[in-house]
């Protein structure tokens, strides 16, 4: 995109300057054709018919030409020519000069020398300098004498009559090198446009990336807690909700899991080591988990295991799985967990009551002396 903005307008610009450059070659064709003596250029070209004019009054004709060709590097070929019988002839050529041939090193057209007429000039060519306007080529052309630009202007006798015209070719060499000075700025230009658009690029792909970051770390705390990485207990709820509703699922366990006495455990070896407890029991029902159990921190010393499609007995293998490991875990302090369970068809409830009815049941575990598990009953 950012290419496309940059190039178009540098095309456009290179095609305003050939149109500046034609316009050049235009003036300097009508300069050419003014300078030419016109009564004289009409004798020449009459003679043509004739006997050829002397060398002599070729060089009279000639010497404004050159003059002024001296002064223009940037004009390869300057001439002028007659038109007979709808064919143009060269006329004069400033390269006729055998000295200023040598010096700009030129192939001189003689006098009478016909003009091939190429595809590149229109077909209204002749008539436009008929006319009395100038001619200039679209684009650049090629022949034997090289790649050129050429502009041609009515020559006018001294009573006003078309008497031939003059033409001047402007080599590509000169049009390359004045765009070269141009080059660099699209260079320049095309390199600035590559590279904001890789700053840009950047920039916003460290944007997504930051904000994906900073959604993620808002996720967490939001859904985690933060001292054992299990989920909080909005981070249960939601991924309980999304896992109650499959009807092909007969029943769910919800396992209400508490360290018994942690005050005390609090109170004897202090907060830190309760903290060091309460996450030796989230690696403890770490590893009791099934494939699709969930469980969570609720808060303080309270957890939860949602086991989904899950019957009494299976619900009571966690929990002695559960209770046996939690009494062979070497944790900073030997520390107990109650248990209380509650086991509802699918179709039954939601997770309110599942949650209410394991905590009933979680008293009753206490109530019986701790270290152990209690079901839910009416
Ligand atoms: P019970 O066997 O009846 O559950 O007795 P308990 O002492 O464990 O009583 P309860 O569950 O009511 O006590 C919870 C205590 O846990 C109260 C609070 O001081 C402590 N606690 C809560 N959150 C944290 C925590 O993040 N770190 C620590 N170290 N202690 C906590
Ligand atoms: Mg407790």
């Amino acid at each position: 995109m950012l290419l496309t903005v940059v190039l178009v307008p540098q095309l456009l610009s290179r095609d305003a300057r050939l149109q500046v450059l034609r316009a050049h070659v235009s003036e300097v064709a009508r300069l050419a054709a003014s300078s030419v003596e016109g009564d004289l250029h009409r004798q020449l070209i009459e003679s043509q018919a004739g006997s050829p004019p002397d060398e002599s009054m070729l060089a009279q004709a000639r010497a404004p030409l050159l003059r002024l060709h001296r002064n223009w590097p940037e004009a390869i070929y300057v001439y002028t020519m007659g038109v007979d019988g709808g064919m143009p002839f060269f006329v004069l050529d400033t390269a006729q000069d055998p000295a200023f041939a040598a010096s700009r090193k030129l192939k001189p057209s003689p006098y009478g020398e016909e003009f091939r007429i190429r595809p590149e000039y229109s077909s209204n060519w002749l008539n436009e300098l008929a006319a009395g306007r100038a001619y200039v080529n679209e684009y650049f052309q090629h022949d034997d004498y090289g790649y050129f630009l050429s502009g041609h202007a009515p020559i006018r006798d001294d009573s006003g009559r078309v008497a031939g015209f003059a033409g001047v070719d402007f080599d590509l060499d000169y049009y390359i090198a004045e765009e070269a000075r141009f080059r660099r700025i699209e260079f320049t230009s095309i390199a600035f446009a590559l590279l904001l658009s890789l700053l840009l690029g950047f920039a916003y792909a460290h944007y997504r990336f930051t904000q994906q970051n900073q959604m993620r770390l808002h996720y967490e705390s939001a859904m985690q807690d933060s001292l054992t990485g299990l989920l909080n207990r909005r981070g249960a709820l939601s991924a309980i909700e999304a896992g109650w509703s499959d009807a092909n699922i007969h029943s769910h366990a919800a396992l209400l899991v508490d360290i018994d006495n942690f005050k005390a455990i609090n109170d004897t070896h202090g907060h830190a080591t309760g903290d060091e407890v309460v996450r030796t029991l989230a690696a403890a029902l770490r590893g009791c988990l099934r494939p699709n159990d969930i469980t969570a921190r609720l808060g303080g010393d309270e957890f939860l295991v949602f086991a989904p499609d899950c019957d009494r007995s299976g619900a009571e293998k966690i929990a002695s799985q559960l209770l046996e490991v939690v009494r062979q875990t070497a944790g900073p302090v030997g520390f107990r967990v109650s248990i209380g369970i509650s086991v509802v068809t699918a179709a039954q409830g939601d997770f309110d009551r599942l949650y209410r009815q394991a905590d009933t049941a979680l008293y009753r575990a206490k109530g019986a002396g701790r270290d152990g598990y209690a079901f839910f009953s009416v």
